[in-house]
């Protein structure tokens, strides 16, 4: 029997967990942290130290304790990509059982960037495995990274081999044709696996109620050579902020900066951690390119001399895409570093708001702040990482699986994705709208 426990990002987008039993060994795949409520107590958008309990108490981490009854049983735990909301409760959480680590390179890397830098230690081995690989853990379960897009490299939809069936774990995922740095989807592979027979799809249902195919990184390629080489930008200063796991996003900042002859410095520690990792595993070399400062201090000294120099020479990547008071691009805005803005100078936002009240509120403050010093705003120069409506479509005709776990967010999400999986003839049993906490048994 295989029994499957919604532990985190069931009831919200964020802290995402879910752990799965195949006889008597536990996979657990992902825990990830809840943003939002993990900045209220660290008032760090950055992994620093904090005691586990504290997550917790504030719900920043998955509530594992529903999954006590297994603790001992956990094998494995696979973090299906290197964003924090599936990877960032690893340094707190993963001690707690006696059990590996298996991740794809860059993921892995991230990871031990973070441990390193935040002088954190867990017990767990970590163990790489490549996309397209696959680990046998037991006679009762393989496992398999498939290669899948998405907004950070090496994601991978995780399969588990079992008796009874595979299990696809897709979360999260796009079906980019056209990917800027990485290989397409593995299609062949999904169908591959939907004509053997799937089990189970727990998936992304974030969009399931955009009716539309998320478009391409390279869209936001194109907006982006738009706004950097198709504008007038000359004597202004150019800062650029988006996720600093998007490393194809970064590539694309770096090349088009590179063709307008300035200098490009990336000013965060976040960027910093990914672009390493990045470096690390042979994805994206930066470091020719681009100068890279971590720390506040060594920021505030930086940017002093840009200013000196003339800040028209320069293409400055930041943190602070959500407006987020300890970020770069914010210290900038309200004059915290010795940085002076002029009119006419170009801010652009390669991301979109995450739509939180904080995050909607931190952006209108340092919007407004950037506003009254006469700064050009370009803003949502972005496609989303993650799949939309008519691609769930195309995963479910893909793989075929027998039940269909929607994930990644709330009922108000879950349920589009259900009423997809209806409308295309699923039977209510095999459509599995799960809560945090809740644990279900398929056969
Ligand atoms: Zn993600």
């Amino acid at each position: 029997m295989i029994e499957i426990t919604a532990v985190g990002g069931y009831s919200e987008v964020g802290r995402n967990m879910t752990a799965v039993k195949i006889g008597n060994d536990v996979v657990v795949l992902d825990i990830g942290l809840h943003m939002e409520n993990y900045v209220h107590v660290s008032n760090d958008e950055d992994i620093v130290k904090i005691s586990a309990e504290d997550l917790l108490a504030s719900d920043s981490v998955p509530r594992i304790e529903t999954i006590s009854d297994w603790a001992d049983k956990v094998r494995l735990i696979i973090p299906s990509h290197a964003h924090l909301d599936h990877v960032g409760g690893i340094p707190y959480l993963a001690g707690r059982y006696n059990a590996d680590i298996l991740a794809t390179p860059f993921t892995s890397a991230v990871l031990k960037n973070i441990l390193t830098e935040e002088k954190l230690r867990i017990r767990n081995h970590i163990r790489t495995l490549n996309v397209n690989a696959v680990y046998q853990q037991s006679d009762e379960v393989k496992v398999e990274f498939i290669n899948i897009t998405h907004s950070t490299p090496q994601s991978i939809i995780v399969a588990l081999h079992t008796k009874q069936g595979t299990i696809l774990y897709a979360n999260d995922f796009k079906f980019d044709l056209y990917p800027t740095i990485g290989k397409k989807p593995d299609f062949e592979k999904l169908r591959q696996l939907g004509q053997k027979g799937v089990l189970a799809l727990i998936m992304d249902s974030t969009y399931a109620g955009l009716r539309q195919k998320m478009p391409s990184e390279s869209v936001a390629r194109q907006m982006l050579k738009d706004v950097l080489l198709g504008t007038d930008n000359r004597n202004k200063a150019i800062i650029v902020t988006t996720f600093a796991s998007h490393i194809a996003r970064l590539k694309s900042i770096v090349e088009f900066g590179s063709k307008l002859n300035r200098k490009i410095v990336f000013l965060g520690r976040s960027l910093a951690k990914y672009a390493s990792a990045a470096e690390k595993t042979g994805i994206a070399s930066f470091s020719k390119d681009v100068e890279i400062v971590k720390y506040s201090s060594k920021i505030k000294r930086r940017l002093k001399k840009i200013m000196k120099e003339g800040k028209e020479k320069y293409v400055l990547v930041v943190t602070g895409h959500q407006g987020e008071p300890a970020s770069t691009l914010y210290k900038m805005a309200n004059n915290q570093f010795d940085f002076k803005f002029t009119a006419g100078d170009h801010i652009i936002f390669s991301c979109r708001v995450i739509p939180t009240s904080t995050n909607i509120a931190n952006r209108e403050n340092i919007e407004k702040l950037l506003n009254r010093q006469g700064a050009r705003l370009f803003r949502d120069i972005h496609t989303s990482g993650h799949s939309a409506r008519e691609d769930h479509r195309e995963m479910i005709e893909l793989v075929k699986p027998k039940h269909i776990i929607p994930a990644h967010g709330p009922l108000e999400m879950t349920s589009k994705m259900a009423e997809l999986a209806y409308e295309m003839g699923y039977k209510r049993e095999n459509v599995h709208l799960m809560k945090n906490g809740q644990r279900i048994s398929l056969e």
